[in-house]
């Protein structure tokens, strides 16, 4: 059948429905299909003008299976798979082959970024092959490959026809009830108290109506950003010009696999004889700036050569058919970007019920399959099927709904995806947005920064008349020394870091005690003045959030979360607040943090202020307020670099001053001023867990080794249940800390933990312990019925791009194992 026949619209318009879906791209399409097999069949899909008529219709159709991590890779897998059974289940064709795919590298750096992917596709199960120019010449024989250093294939990666597969999404929803009505916008969702109540539209005719629902899905692609700002939800993704070229028939093109040459900013496909090249080049051009016409519908934008013309040039001399075959088609369509190259899904924190898949950066159609299977598993059960924080609407920052910040950054993302994905890479559009009261001092004395969340942090301090930009590399980068000074002044003498973007967040009220104990596995009913580390967990023990909290009063408490979790912090509390009497305040840009770290630590505290800071005096893990300088701060007792220290918290008028103040003190006692890289090195040598690396909502909080700061003797709290349970069944995996016998290779994270020749998982986050001297990962190890000696009884391996390399194991930290610096 063919997919323009599909019957749409059929009947009216119900006044109520479960879901309603907004956008009938392949995004919406898919989690109307999912949501209908999930049983959900009181649906209904509204579609401004035609199924598949904004970005969907004119993709290229790549399908691609492998992704940054484990779970995007499943989702990207799920998708394949499902899009091979689709059309004899629909009766769609949908055009998908598995004709295989072929990355090329034509720099050793690259080379290593696709044997570190090989790698990645071991670890997750996707077949994979590293092949060398000559086969790469076998496979696709009108390739030039005299500069090819390198090459991986994926045998099972296909190629579609995006069109039809939305089409044959759309069908199978129908045909399990859902209702799908073209020609109908959504003016807008309704709301009441923070939560959806439907959906208002104009229908075909131009008659207004409402659908009421509690759930709606905003699957607007392009058009997704100004829906939610309607509604109050950040939704940051703007629309980018994209480009492909296809050639008129080529004879005896035969059956190629997708091929990329990412060095070159270039894929290839070959259809029904013709040759496509598509293009990701390195400065795109931004779309839709002033809105998107009334009547968008099927349009392409126009042709530019000159844009695509360095492209054009490269593709020539790789595939020399394109001097003499002549252009079908210049192909020019708008996508949307986002500012970090990653898709939205689930739920809106501004607006319960209110829940998105939307801003595909031109992977939707490969994505599309596994995030409509994901959402209408959050959207049905409540949770995601597993850990989606790449993915989750909660990283966005309300900041990025500003059109300027977007507009320039999506100008870089585009390109990126095809660019080196280097460790440590920064972006450089759209910087210095969100800056501490320290920025300025920092940048004085050679700090060289990084951007999350919109937060500039001094990543690592350049020494006097050295370069201050990143070299990077695979290797060591050009700041690996200045690392390695940084961390040996912290474990040695003293370090200065600025924390200001921790986010904090403050509860306060007659039940806040209550309430943070019911979200908190900890006990949270302290002292005043107590610090307690804790996780929130979810229903499965899974870990929501790692955060610290300090009882400030009776009745107030602050709590210190990771700076990119903020908004997934604050939606979790805000949802779980209940009938609670509680007020729930974000107090981040009001105070900065300075952390004062090492084993002089005490001394330049005793140098900048005359507060008792002997162990009875501030004893660890309490807050107290001392004077600083000429100012106050809250002196918080607490480490995440494994040390004797201080975390500062200081209202941001007076931050300035209590810096200078601390660094004239620390003068005497060789203080040093360390960056976020040092942060992360010295923590990943004491083991302490990293949110969002090594442990997520799908790690069992006593699996991830954090039993210590679970209290199931304090009462009830969310996920007792499932800690009681698994402390009963035992645990089937465990959080284990490995450190490269050899000293020169590094770990960043997704090297494969091998046991005992086996690989049995990611490396879930590394860098490089300057002071244990060699590079150190986290990983999880199964170890169902098995001890912890038997654990540790293996021989173990970490493989880092198909090399593998002796490590050794520990399941305690391997640095200050009992804990007695940090206590000092
Ligand atoms: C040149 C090019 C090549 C590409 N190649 C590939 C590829 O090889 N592989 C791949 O995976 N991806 C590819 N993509 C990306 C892919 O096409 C998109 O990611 C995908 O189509 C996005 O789907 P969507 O459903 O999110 O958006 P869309 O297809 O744009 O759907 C959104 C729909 O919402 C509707 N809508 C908006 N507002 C409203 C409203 N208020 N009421 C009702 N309806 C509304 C719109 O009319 C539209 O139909 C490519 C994109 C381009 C431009």
């Amino acid at each position: 059948m063919c997919w323009q026949e599909m019957e749409t619209g059929v009947g009216q318009i119900p006044e109520r429905a479960r879901a309603v879906i907004i956008g009938g791209g392949v995004s919406g399409c898919s989690v109307a299909y999912h949501l209908a097999k999930a049983g959900w069949t009181d649906i209904v899909l509204l579609e401004r003008k035609q199924l598949t008529s904004g970005t969907t219709w004119h993709a290229a159709g790549l399908i691609g299976q492998l992704r940054g991590s484990a779970n995007m890779t499943r989702l990207a897998k799920y998708s394949a798979d499902l899009y091979v059974k689709l059309a004899a289940e629909t009766g769609v064709e949908t055009g998908m082959r598995q004709v295989g795919s072929i990355s090329v590298a034509l720099t050793r750096e690259r080379h290593e970024e696709l044997l570190r992917q090989a790698t990645v596709a071991r670890i997750f199960d996707v077949e994979v092959h590293e092949i060398s120019p000559a086969e790469v010449k076998a496979r696709y024989p009108h390739l030039n490959v005299s500069d090819v250093v390198g090459a991986v294939a994926l045998p099972l990666d296909g190629q579609c026809d995006p069109a039809n597969i939305a089409m044959a999404l759309a069908k199978g929803a129908r045909m399990r009830g859902a209702q799908i009505f073209e020609h109908t916008k959504v003016t807008g969702v309704t709301k009441v108290a923070g939560r959806v109540t439907g959906v208002d539209y104009i229908g075909a005719e131009g008659e207004p109506g409402h659908i009421a629902a509690d759930v709606v899905v905003n699957c607007g692609g392009m058009w997704g950003r100004d829906l939610a700002e309607q509604s109050g939800v950040t939704l940051p993704l703007h629309a980018c010009e994209h480009f492909y070229l296809i050639t008129e028939p080529v004879e005896g093109l035969g059956h190629l696999p997708v091929l990329r040459v990412p060095d070159e900013c270039a894929y290839y496909k070959s259809d029904a004889g013709k040759m496509m090249i598509g293009a990701f080049e390195p400065k795109a051009k931004p779309w839709g700036m002033g809105g998107i016409r009334e009547d968008f519908m099927f349009d392409t934008l126009p042709e530019d050569w000159d844009h695509f013309q360095p492209i054009l040039e490269h593709a020539m001399n790789r595939m020399p058919l394109f001097e003499t075959a002549g252009i079908h088609t210049f192909f020019n369509g708008p996508e949307s970007f986002t500012p970090d190259d990653r898709y939205y899904l689930g739920e809106a924190p501004e607006v319960a019920g209110y829940w998105i898949a939307a801003g595909y950066n031109s992977v939707g159609i490969a994505g599309s399959g596994g995030a409509g299977m994901a959402l209408a598993h959050w959207i049905t059960e409540g949770e995601a099927p597993f850990d989606l924080w790449e993915v989750d609407i909660r990283r966005a920052q309300p900041f990025q709904r500003n059109r300027k910040y977007l507009r320039e950054r999506v100008t870089e993302t585009l390109g990126l995806l095809y660019a080196d994905h280097f460790p440590y890479r920064q972006v450089e559009t759209s910087r210095g947005v969100r800056r501490t009261p320290l920025h300025a001092h920092l940048k004085a004395r050679g700090a060289v920064f990084g951007e999350v969340a919109g937060w500039e942090r001094a990543n690592w301090f350049a020494n006097e008349g050295q370069e201050r930009e990143y070299r990077y590399s695979w290797k060591r980068q050009n700041w690996f020394g200045n690392q390695r000074a940084e961390h040996l002044a912290v474990r040695n003498g003293v370090g200065l870091f600025d924390m200001s973007s921790f986010g904090k967040i403050r509860v306060e009220g007659r039940d806040a005690c209550a309430f943070l104990n019911r979200v908190c596995a900890n006990q949270i009913d302290v002292a005043t003045g107590r610090i307690v580390y804790t996780q929130m967990l979810n229903r499965k023990g899974g870990i929501e959030s790692d955060l610290t909290v300090t009882r400030l009063s009776e009745t107030a408490f602050l709590l210190v979360v990771p700076g990119a979790t903020l908004q997934r912090d604050l939606a979790w509390l805000r949802r779980h607040l209940g009938e609670d009497f509680a007020v729930i305040t974000d107090v981040t840009a009001g105070e900065a943090v300075l952390c004062l770290m090492g084993p002089k630590a005490r001394d330049v505290m005793r140098a900048v202020s005359p507060a008792d800071f002997s162990n009875a005096g501030h004893p660890f893990g309490t807050a107290r307020e001392i004077e600083v300088g000429m100012g106050l701060a809250r002196a918080h007792r607490v480490t995440y670099v494994g040390e004797l220290g201080w975390e500062l918290y200081v209202s941001a008028d007076q931050a300035a001053h209590v810096f200078e103040a601390v660094e004239e003190a620390g003068a005497e006692h060789g203080l040093k001023l360390c960056g976020i890289h040092t942060l992360d090195s010295c923590r990943i040598e004491k083991a302490y867990r990293h949110f969002g690396h090594d442990i997520t909502d799908e790690d069992h909080v006593l699996e991830a080794g954090l039993g210590f700061a679970v209290k199931t003797g304090k009462g009830d709290f969310i996920g007792r249940d499932a800690v009681l349970a698994k402390q009963e069944a035992g645990l089937s995996r465990r959080m284990v800390q490995f450190r490269l016998t050899d000293p020169e290779p590094l770990m960043f994270h997704n090297e494969a933990v091998v046991r005992d020749g086996k690989i049995v998982g990611p490396v879930t986050s590394g860098n490089y312990g300057h002071f244990l001297g060699g590079a150190v990962g986290l990983g999880y190890v199964p170890c169902k019925g098995e001890s912890e000696a038997d654990v540790l009884a293996s021989r173990y391996e970490i493989e880092i791009a198909g090399v593998r390399h002796a490590a050794v194991a520990s399941l305690v930290p391997m640095h200050d194992p009992k804990s007695e610096r940090v206590k000092g």
